[in-house]
């Protein structure tokens, strides 16, 4: 934990009810969300009320075996997170406790002792710094004092607090440091003064930045029915919404795995400690395809799971934002996945009704709403401090990816509903479809995303030119949906009357509808090709099937049989694009295009031999 203030102001417990403790004696020495500290045990407390004769604490730990009367210490300060290199590759709890040993020791179940006061960032490893500044340089927020090779993948950029500025007196050498040995001075007016590597914020502030921007470019996810359908920005706000089993955590580790993000911070909140601990172990046996280092060099994990107190989910959750907001600070991309919010918003119902406050819907606070927008809202793409240093704009982007519980996947429910007010993309996992082993089991009827206009020409410049096929990303997806949509109005009919029984172009759209499904939408994330989908694999893939769509459409309306179209050998071959071409293997697709123009050339040529009429 963090090192705290000095512990000034003391007071005395009198009484607990549940996670919650009254202390007496401190009312006019604390402030909302500062921290407390029961004296015998060491556990932390949060403080959420004040009245005249008492306050009110949340513990972050187990309350059992307290007793009333023990001394409770006023730490003076909010709870804040402990930021600077090291936090890279590594697994903390809810208050930023280093949990790995035990962690994965006894399989994610591992706890740490009750009161364990260890800092969050070693103060005995080495890193090796690199100045960038020299003495009598002039510095503020933002700017970059030196810079740390934190891992392989990501260079820690060491930048001036928030609120800071001055000019430097003295700068470390390039050389070796600990987090808390001096690098820098800074000389303001006439007072010095001195700073390590560690610097602390807050967790319920959000970091500032000189101002936000659109978001023009997508994050590249790798699941096809995502970037194609659903498409999520850099800086933007996705919800994903499921009943138990229908895939939640699987998207999110295959995000944390695959997307284009620079670092990945994953919240494991409320989840079962076997999952977190066997997330962290897949992190660590993959490596990132682009330069052969293990994932978990980019990813930072909070684990707060089920059996540990549910106090401390609220704090995993805003933790996790303030890791990211902090290499967000840096100039970088960083994707935020919480798995998931449900277990925070139970949380906040539990000691809700603990303080005995009136409830709202389904008996969760009437500032659910409020806490949920504080979450989603610090995502963006934002113009950071420090640019008129670097003489050009400075950006970083922070995404937010929720998932949400709902009990028997009724997405009415008040923690989905008011999710969805607050985000700008909602994947909705349907248990029909997991039932039917369609994954990622995302609905294509009820999920939406408001991103495509805002990166259409992102993908434009991406855009693959097939001659036959000229269409860009934007109208490869309008033309997907048109497809689905008539599969899903057709529906009913096919119901009353069979397929069978419809016109020929009606039964070629289901046909080239369950293609789609069952080649393009459905992707397994365990298969060592069909886990992730490149930009180009994506487009190329896409416009195959389109491509055997509008053909196909025109032979029909020549008088083709249906049959005709569904026994080219390329058919097979679209069906089986997902798991047999590799993503750098752009000419395969080029040759399967190759192969469909040949073989509808050969059916014409057959045509009035086999012809219908
Ligand atoms: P949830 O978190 O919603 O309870 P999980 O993410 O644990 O659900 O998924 C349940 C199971 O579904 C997984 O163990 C896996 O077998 C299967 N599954 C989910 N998504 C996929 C996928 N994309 N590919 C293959 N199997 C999947």
């Amino acid at each position: 934990m963090n090192e705290t203030k000095e512990e000034i102001k003391s007071g005395y417990i009198s009484s607990i009810n549940g996670t919650l403790i009254e202390i007496k004696g401190l009312e006019d020495q604390v402030r909302l969300h500062d921290l407390v500290r029961e004296s015998k045990h060491k556990i932390l407390g949060e403080v959420i009320q004040i009245y005249s004769d008492h306050v009110i604490a949340k513990v972050f730990e187990n309350t059992f075996n307290l007793k009333l009367n023990e001394e409770v210490l006023s730490l003076q300060e909010p709870l804040s997170m402990e930021l600077g290199p090291g936090l890279l590759g590594k697994i903390f709890d809810g208050i930023q406790r280093p949990l790995e040993a035990t962690f994965l020791k006894s399989g994610g179940g591992g706890f740490l002792e009750r009161g364990a006061d260890i800092p969050s960032l070693s103060r005995k490893k080495n890193w090796s710094f690199k100045p960038l500044r020299k003495i009598d340089d002039f510095v503020s927020t933002g700017y970059v004092i030196g810079v740390v090779q934190e891992t392989q993948l990501i260079e820690h950029k060491i930048i001036v607090p928030v609120g800071v500025f001055g000019k430097i007196t003295y700068i470390a050498e390039e050389g070796e440091y600990t987090v808390i040995d001096e690098i820098y001075r800074l000389k303001r007016g006439s007072k010095e003064k001195s700073f390590n590597m560690i610097q602390k914020w807050p967790i319920t502030k959000h970091r500032p930045y000189k101002e936000r921007d659109y978001p023009q470019e997508p994050l590249v996810t790798g699941m096809r029915v995502i970037d194609l359908l659903f498409p999520i920005v850099k800086g933007g706000t996705v919800a994903v919404p499921g009943g138990f089993g229908t895939g939640k955590t699987v998207i999110q580790q295959s995000l944390a795995k695959w997307c284009n993000a620079d670092v990945v911070v994953y919240i494991g909140c409320g989840e079962r400690g076997n999952e977190i601990a066997d997330v962290l172990k897949q992190f660590s046996e993959i490596t990132d395809p682009k330069t052969g280092h293990s994932l978990l060099e980019r990813i930072v994990i909070i684990a707060n799971t089920s059996n540990m107190p549910v106090s401390a989910r609220e704090a995993s959750i805003f933790s996790g934002v303030t890791i990211g907001e902090y290499y967000r600070d840096m100039g970088y991309d960083v994707a935020v996945l919480a798995d998931s919010t449900s277990r925070w918003a139970e949380s906040l119902r539990e000691i809700s009704g603990l303080l005995e406050e009136m409830p709202a819907e389904e008996g969760y606070p009437a500032y659910l709403p409020s806490k949920i927008s504080s979450f989603y809202e610090r995502a963006g793409i934002v113009n950071l401090y420090g640019d008129e240093d670097l003489g050009k704009e400075n950006y970083g982007s922070l995404t937010i990816i929720g998932s949400v519980s709902p009990p028997s996947g009724d997405f009415s429910e008040p923690v989905t509903s008011t999710t969805k007010r607050f985000v700008q993309a909602f994947w909705a996992l349907d248990a029909n479809l997991a039932y039917s082993k369609h994954y990622p089991a995302i609905n294509w009827l009820n999920s939406y995303s408001k991103y495509p206009e805002s990166i259409s020409d992102w993908w434009y410049e991406r855009d693959i030119y097939w001659p036959e096929i000229d269409i860009d990303w934007y109208e490869c997806r309008k033309q997907i949906n048109y497809i689905l949509s008539q599969e899903n109005e057709l529906k009913n009919i096919v119901q009353l009357v069979g397929e069978e029984n419809l016109p020929e172009n009606q039964q070629f759209i289901l046909f080239i509808a369950r293609i789609t499904r069952n080649s393009f939408l459905i992707q397994n994330a365990f298969d060592s090709i069909d886990c992730f989908t490149g930009i180009k694999k994506l487009i190329g893939f896409v416009k195959l099937i389109l491509l055997l769509f509008n053909e196909g459409k025109q032979l029909i309306n020549q008088g083709f049989l249906i049959e005709e179209i569904k026994e080219l050998k390329v058919v097979n071959d679209i069906l089986r694009i997902g798991r047999s071409v590799p993503n750098d293997d752009f000419k395969r697709l080029e040759k399967l295009r190759t192969k469909l123009i040949n073989e509808i050339e050969t059916l014409k040529l057959l045509h009035g031999v086999f012809k219908k009429k």
